[in-house]
């Protein structure tokens, strides 16, 4: 359940409209439950996964989360997510572009797999790009400063020993779209960010390692040198709040790695 929004001190996105894609599950989720706990006026929760979408939304909320089945790559329904915000709330004020997936298989380079790498595209790099296209012709149109977050990942600066479609491939290509974004952006006073996490336990990871939470959480453990805590959604939501809110105003086209300090992937 989400907190009530509490009255003795200021609410950092009071009155946003905001649409966080890959809502459902992991990092969006509990990225939608921190703009809501920070007196979002609506949180928008798009993605494919309709049971879990509605729960999270409902508890969150009804009349501050509403639920909106959107499959990112297919830009129809993008713009529709988009235009029904726009009718039914005025504006949008901040796309966190989230949703992702990771190949079932390690993808070495000389094994890749080339439907599972079309696929990973499909919804890491096209979906993410649509996402970021249709927000931001939005904001531009209702003369909105808006703010976008894209979801990258400490594999989208380095290379990486596996997972070359996901890690290196696709979210290279989500920090391009970034910097490209923030750049064209910028003369509409539209910010354009990234959060880069390091591996943290989400139902992504569990169901690809195949661990419960707590193992995964300790599996993930040696990618990061920072003793005494572990990387959580809840981290990673914290992290995009700062890049929406205020207190990031002059900051456009960083990446803001959250990685305690990563050792190696
Ligand atoms: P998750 O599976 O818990 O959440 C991802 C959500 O995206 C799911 O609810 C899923 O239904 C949704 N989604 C998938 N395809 C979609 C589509 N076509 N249209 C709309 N929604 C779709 O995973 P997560 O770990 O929270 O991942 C969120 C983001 O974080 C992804 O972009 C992922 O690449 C990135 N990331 C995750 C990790 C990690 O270790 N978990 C590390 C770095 C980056």
């Amino acid at each position: 359940m989400a907190e009530a929004p509490s009255t003795n001190r200021t609410l950092r996105l009071s009155g946003k409209i905001a649409i966080v894609t890959g809502g459902a599950s992991g990092i969006g989720e509990a990225t939608a439950r921190v703009f809501a706990n920070e007196g979002a006026r609506v949180v928008v929760i798009a993605d494919i996964q309709d049971d879990m979408g509605s729960q999270v939304a409902k508890s969150i909320g009804n009349q501050r989360c509403i639920y909106i089945h959107c499959d990112v790559t297919d830009e129809d329904q993008v713009q529709n997510l988009i235009q029904s915000t726009v009718n039914s709330y005025g504006q949008v004020d901040i796309m966190f572009s989230n949703a992702g997936i990771i190949s079932p298989t390690n993808q070495t380079v000389m094994e890749l797999d080339m439907s599972q790498l079309d696929r990973l595209f499909d919804v890491n790099v096209r979906g993410m790009a649509l996402c970021v296209k249709h927000a931001a012709r939005a904001m531009v149109d209702g003369c909105v400063r808006g703010s976008i977050v894209c979801t990258g990942s400490v594999g989208g600066s380095e290379g990486s020993s596996r997972s070359t479609d996901y890690y290196t491939m696709s979210k290279h290509a989500v920090l391009g779209l970034m910097r490209a974004a923030s750049v064209q952006l910028a003369t509409h006073g539209i910010r354009v960010n990234s959060v880069s996490p390091s591996g943290l336990a989400t139902p992504l990871t569990c169901k690809l390692l195949g661990m419960s939470k707590e193992n995964a959480q300790e599996n993930y453990r040696k990618y990061s040198r920072l003793e005494g805590v572990v990387l959580t959604p809840k981290h990673v939501a914290d992290a995009v709040l700062f890049l929406v809110s205020n207190e990031a105003e002059f900051i456009t086209g960083l990446d803001l790695r959250v990685d305690g300090g990563f050792a190696k992937l």
